[in-house]
């Protein structure tokens, strides 16, 4: 068989197992608490509180499309055309056209141009933050987070482009395979280091104070059979009022991580459930089982990339004659941003049913509905959420249940045993 045979018959596997892993990892059987009760929460919260969330998102709204949109017009204009390839050797011209240079920096300017030109959105959104008061760090601050995630994304991105053409030069017919290993491999390794090596970049982290919260919140997560070292705060509050919680890391690096904000926001009986919802991700694997499927889905993505990269109309289109050339990486750009948009939709749903999933692990262990529920309104007023969003933006990205949704559910809870 060929090395495009194998290819094919490679792509078909991966695709079966992210099937299959969808299948069993993701709590489909848990259908969102009724509509009725949706509505009957969403009647419960305070009037002006849905409009200033629905004003906010209303606002963010523009913006954010114009710059969805911009990005796939400027990753189609360098991809589909022969501009990015001639950007690639522009940049590696200084250097004689070496391939390292071409594939390294070559591949950094394609991404900071289309970086620049939805800079001006990012910024728009920023001034948006800071008109409704969610953003705290100012202009000065918000340039210093941008070129901290451009340098990280520089040394990860320089990274990746060396390995992967190194690679297809070592091994120029079966790349694909190598490339394949290698992504799900730097997937994985930065599911272990991003919350170790990365997150302190943006954050201070410091161990919560000891005190009758820290106490409740050890013996819950021990209660619930999940090994936590520690709970740890973010230092969010320099740069946002918003409130958050979240688990990240893998085995050694796993932790939860609680904002600051939240632990001034909330009280410690909200504190409790969103940590138990937080517990629940742990105990149920999800970052595990998230890391899992994006290496995957990373390896199928090579495989893909390198059986559409030797369809000439393509290539012809982005002037290049193999996919395997520095030159080519726009058009890669291009055709990952379009499946990126493409698969947004799905991630979200599976996204919603693991979170319904820590939502419910969170009612069951704490048994205090009424706190969830209040924690809700309070993570949705703060965070100037839309309640009930609008349908279609809620398909498409909402990566959590609405409100009224995670409302509606505590209120299911409470019904089923009786409080
Ligand atoms: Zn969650």
């Amino acid at each position: 068989m060929t090395p495009r045979g194998w290819a094919l018959l490679t792509l078909a596997g991966l695709t079966i197992a992210l099937v299959v892993l969808a299948a069993l990892l993701i709590p489909w059987h848990r259908p969102p608490a009724p509509r009725a009760d949706q509505l009957a929460a969403l009647g419960d919260l305070p009037a002006e509180q849905v409009a200033k969330g629905r004003e906010f998102r209303a606002a963010l709204r523009p913006g954010g499309y114009t710059a969805l949109a911009v990005g796939l017009l400027i990753a189609l204009a360098l991809g589909l055309t022969p501009l990015g390839s001639r950007l690639v050797e522009l940049v590696g011209r200084p250097f004689g056209g070496h391939w390292a240079a071409q594939a390294v920096l070559g591949g950094l300017a394609v991404v900071l141009v289309a970086d620049l030109v939805t800079l001006p959105f990012a910024a728009w959104r920023q001034s948006v933050l800071t008109r409704y008061g969610l953003s705290t760090n100012g202009w000065s601050g918000w340039a210093v987070d941008l070129l901290k995630s451009y340098a990280v994304s520089a040394v990860i991105g320089a990274v990746a482009l060396f390995g992967f053409y190194a690679v297809i030069r070592l091994a120029p017919r079966w790349w694909w395979a190598f490339g394949a290993a290698g992504a799900a491999v730097l997937v994985v390794l930065l599911s272990f280091v991003l919350p170790v090596v990365v997150e302190p970049v943006f954050n201070r982290f410091t161990p919560m104070e000891q005190g009758q919260l820290r106490t409740e919140l050890m013996s819950m997560a021990a209660r619930d059979g999940v090994p936590v070292r520690d709970v740890l705060v973010a230092d969010a509050s320099r740069r946002t009022r918003a409130v958050n919680a979240y688990v990240s890391g893998l085995g050694p690096t796993r932790r939860v991580v609680v904002y600051d904000t939240l632990l001034r926001e909330a009280t410690p009986a909200e504190v409790t459930a969103v940590v138990a919802h937080e517990l629940g991700h742990a105990k149920d694997s999800d970052v595990a089982a998230g890391t899992l499927t994006g290496a995957l889905g990373a390896a199928a993505a090579v495989v893909a990339l390198y059986l559409l990269g030797s369809w000439g109309p393509l290539l012809r289109l982005a002037g290049v004659d193999s996919v395997a050339q520095p030159r080519a990486f726009p058009l890669l750009v291009a055709l990952v941003t379009v499946a990126g948009l493409v698969a947004a939709p799905v991630q979200a749903l599976m996204s919603r049913r693991v979170e319904a999933r820590a939502d419910a692990h969170a009612l069951a262990l704490t048994n205090d509905p009424e706190s969830f529920e209040s924690m809700q309104r309070r993570l949705g007023s703060v965070n100037l959420g839309d309640p009930d969003p609008p349908r279609w933006e809620y398909l498409y990205s909402a990566s959590h249940p609405s409100t009224v949704e995670r409302m509606a559910a505590a209120r299911a809870y409470a019904r089923e045993v009786g409080r």
